[in-house]
């Protein structure tokens, strides 16, 4: 197969663009099509500091080469990274994430649930099975990485979220029945770093390629706990209709952004938590986990 824009030969083949594209018209495609969606809903602007949330995984390192490359030439926006460290053994492991920021010359911390919370996944597990283990985590998580990004004054965190990621959480979240989270308001509420997403129009393939032309590898490491069946069964439902439908995930990803803009208005208004400070809506989810898993309240 040629690429349909230059006759070189075809590395990739887009189903819902129906394009042929070759390396560097791959490339050109996927940094265009990031790039607009920083413009547009303006992502970046002149003085900000940027932090990356980096787990050193495939989509995140993908995501810091990108922007990296984007913004190196610009002296008036900061880029840094962050990697957190939730201790989980034979998964986590902070040293890819380091090399690749200290490769690009990105300033870079790590920080971990041990030393933030006292308490790792693992020992979380031990504790409550692993049932619950990843949506914990992800609170956690998401709470480690708002604290340190505003710590160090960012004025956005940069999410390596990818379309597949995108669209299967709009369908659960209608699949739940969960209007609330569909109509969660994207207005920034005070104490929270706005978070942006330049890969949310890009396939999980096409992230995985880039990621391997770029940099050589494609590090697809699951974490042991995480088996979300929820998840697991949409991603294998939306697979198996989208090469149907190929525009389906772009749809899905539309449709949660309009939605999400409904719900826009004031937003709801969050208070700082009581016992870590940290900006939340009526009971800190955090600080509900961490007594449920260390006090077994
Ligand atoms: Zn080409
Ligand atoms: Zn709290």
């Amino acid at each position: 197969m040629r690429c349909s824009k230059c006759r070189r030969p075809a590395i990739l083949f887009q189903r819902y663009s129906g394009l042929h594209l070759c390396h560097d018209h791959f490339l050109a495609d996927l940094e265009s099509k990031a790039k607009r969606d920083i413009r547009t809903h303006r992502w970046i602007r002149p003085g900000d500091t940027l932090a990356i949330a980096l787990s050193g995984g495939k989509d995140s390192s993908a995501l810091l080469y990108f922007l990296h490359s984007l913004l190196s030439r610009r002296r008036d926006v900061d880029l840094l990274a962050i990697t957190v460290d939730e201790g989980i053994s034979g998964y986590r492991d902070t040293e890819p994430a380091r090399r690749l920021a200290q490769d690009l010359g990105v300033p870079h911390i790590t920080v971990s649930f041990r030393d933030w919370f006292g308490i790792t996944v693992d020992e979380i597990v031990v504790k409550k099975g692993d049932s619950l283990s990843c949506s914990y985590c992800g609170v956690l998580r998401r709470h480690v990485l708002n604290a340190v990004a505003r710590e160090e004054h960012a004025d956005r965190l940069a999410l390596g979220f990818n379309l597949d990621d995108e669209a299967q959480s709009v369908l659960m979240n209608v699949l739940r029945g969960d209007r609330d989270r569909l109509l969660r308001s994207t207005v920034p509420s005070q104490g929270v770093i706005p978070r942006i997403k330049p890969f949310s129009r890009i396939p999980e393939r096409e992230v995985a390629l880039y990621s391997y032309l770029t940099r050589g590898t494609i590090d697809l490491g699951r974490c042991p706990y995480s088996h979300s069946a929820l998840r697991a069964d949409v991603r294998e439902m939306l697979n198996t209709y989208a090469w149907e439908h190929p525009g389906t995930r772009h749809a899905l990803v539309n449709l949660g952004d309009e939605l999400a803009g409904l719900g826009a208005g004031p937003g709801y208004t969050l208070h700082s938590c009581e016992r870590c400070g940290e900006p939340c809506g009526e009971v800190c989810r955090s600080c509900q986990i961490l007594s449920e898993v260390i006090h077994g309240m």
